[in-house]
């Protein structure tokens, strides 16, 4: 198998990188999302904001120019009296009138004319009053005072308007303050807060007054002191704050919640409220508007049904979309970022599991390969125990330098060859035993077991298998099978083995023409050698006489140990002819008679035997190898019969 089978390397730096990027993502997704919603409010905000400040100019707008309306009025009034010398009531009623202020300029609580007396003139003026039939008509509150004023005609003149009849309104500080601007300036003034006299009831409001002076005619006004020595009196208009700004905020109020103050915004300077302060409310814009000389502060505040009109449902579809986007894609990222974590995690598994494969085939005894289907079959794949058989390692093999069929003895090949062609006709596992020498010249038996890989249209690709060295075993199925056949004293062949041979024999005889003899032996007195020196003695005797024998012969004849004291020589390829064949096989069987005759060392003994040798020739003919055997034996019995130590031949019969 493979040598390359290093430890796995995990890569996790991507890993972190993906999971990183998934908090990332998510992290700038929810800090986009709030960017983008607090722009988009702001946005809405400002817009709202800028609606919200138009509205309120707009409606402190129209405040100014009723004001101003208000303010031509009593500038018409006292261009009246500046027309003609004396204004009757009458007159002054049918002015009034004519403007129809209740529906022009509603909120208007009166118009009126208010003389300046010296307290001089006062007496004359109140019979005056009373002499025009009101006769109740005095100048309230009572005291002394330099100068006097009084309330003369206040239209229209009705319940709530007479009670202000004969006021004096310098006799109160608030009203004397506007009053003598008015007088100065020759403007009109705008009073501070007062509780008109007409007020009475549960729905006492703040009020407050404008006045215009009224100068004597044809009298120098251009300083302070010319105005005040002309002075006659005011023509001037008391104002319920609430009903008047009622009139004229009447259509903002759906939007604002206005609040107006004399001067500065506090609860004393509180002039007028549309409702009760909301401190909620989210927009709220002041703006100071001054009218006839005095400054009002006007507070806006958006009330909630405008900014329900206003709200915008863009800003919460930002956050929640943003924020819910942001999140899916965190989910995604974050999924895809865990699903190639367990992917490579399973790559690291599968990759640590095929080195423990490897590891595992590497320690398999034997040897792991898969090789090319055909002889010499090349390598593709093979284990280190290969090593062991051949002397080459995998790399040799791997790189083709080497192959299978370098080291499979020849004679071998064919087996194999056979085996994995008759697997894959039969589409079945292949084992064949054969043998293969190593490039230290040692043979080594190994058993192969295999399979034909093929692929998917039953074309044969390579063969897998497994081999493992049956060296010992062979050697033990060796010993085993020799045990049958080989004598255990004197390593020669048995009578097994011998007849076997002889049937070999016989039929190459046969086959060839050639001709052979066997030497039939026997040891004279043998018994003899046992009861003397004892059957140690006679063992070593025997195997001593065996090794002779071995020597007295050529390598490919046969010696063998029939049992007892009976030895065989088959002796073949002696001659095309009986009597060449006779002859040698003669003079081989003396040699023998000579070599076995040469004294024995058994022990300490030194000792003297002899055989009695029988020779039967053979040429191939029918004959069994029994039959040969028993001639043999009975030329063997012919020199025994003769006196021993010498040879017998039986010819042919
Ligand atoms: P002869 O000259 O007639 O052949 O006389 P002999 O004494 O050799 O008689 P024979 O061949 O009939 O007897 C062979 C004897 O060899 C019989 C037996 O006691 C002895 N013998 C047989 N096998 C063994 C053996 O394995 N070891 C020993 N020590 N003696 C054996
Ligand atoms: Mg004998």
């Amino acid at each position: 198998m493979t040598q390359d089978a290093g430890s796995p390397q995990v890569r996790t730096g991507g890993m972190l990188d993906r999971s990183t990027a998934a908090w990332i993502a998510l992290v700038s997704g929810v800090v986009l999302t709030l960017v983008l919603w607090h722009y988009v409010g702001e946005h809405l905000e400002d817009r709202t904001r800028d609606r919200f400040d138009n509205h309120a100019a707009l409606a402190r707008d129209n405040l100014l120019s009723r004001a101003q309306a208000y303010e031509q009025v009593l500038h018409g009034g006292a261009a009246l009296f500046a027309a003609s010398e004396v204004v009757s009531r009458a007159e002054w009623a049918a002015y009034v009138a004519s403007l129809h202020l209740e529906r022009s300029l509603p909120g208007i609580q009166g118009t009126g004319f208010t003389i300046v007396l010296p307290p001089a003139r006062l007496e004359a003026h109140v019979a005056a009053v009373r002499a025009e039939g009101f006769p109740d008509y005095t100048v309230h509150p009572p005291g002394y005072r330099d100068p006097y004023s009084s309330i003369v005609y206040l239209e229209p003149f009705d319940g709530r308007n007479r009670r202000a009849f004969g006021y004096d309104m310098y006799s109160e500080p608030v009203r004397r303050e506007a009053m003598e601007r008015a007088r100065d300036t020759g403007m009109a003034a705008l009073s501070g807060r007062v509780t008109l006299v007409q007020e009475f009831g549960p729905e006492v409001q703040p009020g407050f007054l404008i006045y215009v002076p009224v100068y004597a005619k044809a009298t120098p006004v251009d300083n302070v002191e010319q105005r005040r020595a002309a002075l006659l009196g005011y023509v001037y208009a008391p104002f319920r704050a609430h009903d008047m700004m009622q009139a004229i905020f009447r259509d903002d109020l759906r939007d604002a919640d206005i609040e107006l103050h004399d001067l500065h915004e506090s609860p004393q300077t509180l002039l007028y409220a549309s409702a009760e302060r909301n401190p909620a409310a989210h927009y709220v814009v002041t703006h100071a508007v001054e009218v006839a000389g005095r400054n009002w502060v006007v507070r806006f505040a958006s009330t909630p049904a405008f900014e329900a009109g206003h709200a915008s449902a863009e800003p919460a579809l930002i956050l929640y979309g943003g924020s819910a986007l942001s999140v899916m894609l965190f989910a995604v990222m974050h999924s895809n970022a865990r699903h190639r974590r367990r992917m490579r995690a399973a790559a690291l598994h599968l990759a640590r599991s095929r080195d423990e494969f490897r590891t595992l085939v590497e320690n398999v005894p034997g040897v792991v390969f898969r090789c090319a289907i055909e002889a010499p079959w090349k390598v593709m794949h093979i284990s280190r125990g290969i090593t062991l058989l051949t002397g080459a390692t995998p790399e040799e093999f791997m790189s083709g330098r080497v192959t299978f069929g370098d080291f499979i003895l020849q004679e071998d090949v064919p087996s194999i060859v056979a085996a994995i062609e008759n697997a894959r006709a039969c589409h079945a596992n292949y084992e064949v035993e054969y043998r293969m020498r190593g490039r230290d010249r040692r043979i080594h038996w190994v058993s192969e077991r295999g399979r034909v890989a093929v692929d998917v249209e039953d074309k044969p690709l390579r063969l897998d298998g497994v081999i493992i060295d049956v060296t010992e075993r062979k050697t033990a199925e060796e010993a085993i099978r020799n045990l049958a056949f080989i004598d255990t004293l004197t390593q020669l062949p048995n009578r097994r083995f011998l007849l076997d041979r002889l049937r070999q024999g016989l039929a190459n005889a046969r086959r060839h023409g050639r001709h052979g003899a066997l030497l039939f032996i026997d040891i004279d007195h043998f018994k003899r050698v046992n009861d003397t020196y004892g059957h140690e003695a006679g063992d070593q005797l025997l195997s001593e006489i065996a090794a002779r024998l071995r020597q007295a012969v050529r390598e490919g004849d046969t010696v063998a140990r029939l049992g007892g004291d009976e030895f065989v020589v088959m002796l073949e390829d002696l001659g095309e002819t009986a009597p060449e064949a006779a002859d040698k096989a003669t003079l081989i069987a003396d040699k023998i008679l000579t070599d076995l005759n040469a004294p024995y060392e058994l022990g300490t003994v030194r000792h003297r035997s002899t055989p009695s040798i029988g020779i039967a020739c053979f040429d191939g003919a029918e004959e069994r190898a029994e039959d040969l055997l028993r001639r043999a034996d009975e030329a063997m019995y012919r020199a025994k019969a003769g006196g021993r130590n010498r040879l017998e031949t039986q010819q042919i019969s």
